[in-house]
């Protein structure tokens, strides 16, 4: 397991602990990185614990644009899905969102077309050692093996295509959520829902981060723009 050592100015993520570490702040001996505390060859001090599910999860490899944590936060407080709910998802892309859903549920499958996006998605489960993430190389819109699903989410150029293998995949009451950057993307997929699929909202969260420094406190900077609109719809 990776290990995070933080000092006062920087913190540092330690892949692998069983050999020495150098950092910027001197070089951290294997054997006092087994501890809670660690000082460097050059006097620096360190805390540190095991590496955290969001500590790996933030080192994640991207290929395809991720829904980013805004998204997910909303996708699990709106849905409350938890360690009994089975997901379904689609494009896998770079599985930053089957991922964390895998983290939070007790099965999560997610469907990925291209092989290349498939082999990442397969890459960070396993860096994540999420045992209960299946990945398959599949286009979703030829249809969704798993049945009495709790949450569908989708992320893809086309995601109406995907709504009849969607459809048949759900339980009744289960959520399908739509993650689309374009509004022409939002209004297909509204359009072409079942009746007994409703459209109960559709979100964009716009995220806006302070710099806290003394009396140094307005908004960054820099700020992450545009991401995308999130489309809650339940099965009836
Ligand atoms: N939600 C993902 C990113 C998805 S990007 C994440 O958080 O990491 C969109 C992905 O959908 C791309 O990787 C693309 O290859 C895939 N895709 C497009 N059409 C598809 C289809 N019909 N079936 C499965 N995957 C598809």
């Amino acid at each position: 397991m990776a290990k995070i050592l933080i000092s006062k100015e920087s913190k540092y993520y330690v892949k692998d602990p069983s050999k020495d570490y150098h950092s910027k702040e001197g070089q951290i001996k294997a054997a006092d990185m087994q501890k809670d505390h660690a000082v460097s060859n050059i006097g620096k001090d360190f805390s540190v614990f095991d590496s955290w599910f969001i500590d790996d999860y933030s080192r994640i490899k991207r290929g395809a644009q991720i829904v980013a944590r805004k998204e997910i936060g909303l996708i699990i407080s709106e849905t409350g899905i938890n360690k009994n709910s089975v997901a379904v998802d689609a494009g896998g892309g770079s599985g930053a969102l089957s991922c964390f859903l895998a983290h939070i549920c007790k099965e999560v499958t997610t469907y990925e077309i291209r092989e290349d996006f498939f082999k990442t998605v397969e890459a960070n489960k396993e860096m994540l050692g999420l045992k209960n993430l299946t990945v398959k190389n599949a286009d979703v819109t030829k249809g969704i093996d798993e049945k009495n699903v709790d949450l569908i989410t989708l992320d893809l150029p086309a995601p109406w295509e995907a709504i009849a293998s969607a459809h048949q995949a759900l339980k009744a009451g289960g959520f399908l959520i739509n993650y689309s950057p374009t509004i022409p993307q939002v209004m297909d997929f509204v359009s072409n829902l079942p009746e007994d699929i409703i459209h109960l909202k559709t979100i964009e969260i716009i995220e806006r981060e302070w710099e806290v420094d003394g009396r140094k406190v307005r908004p960054k900077t820099r700020q992450l723009g545009h991401t995308g609109f999130l489309t809650f719809c339940r099965k009836i």
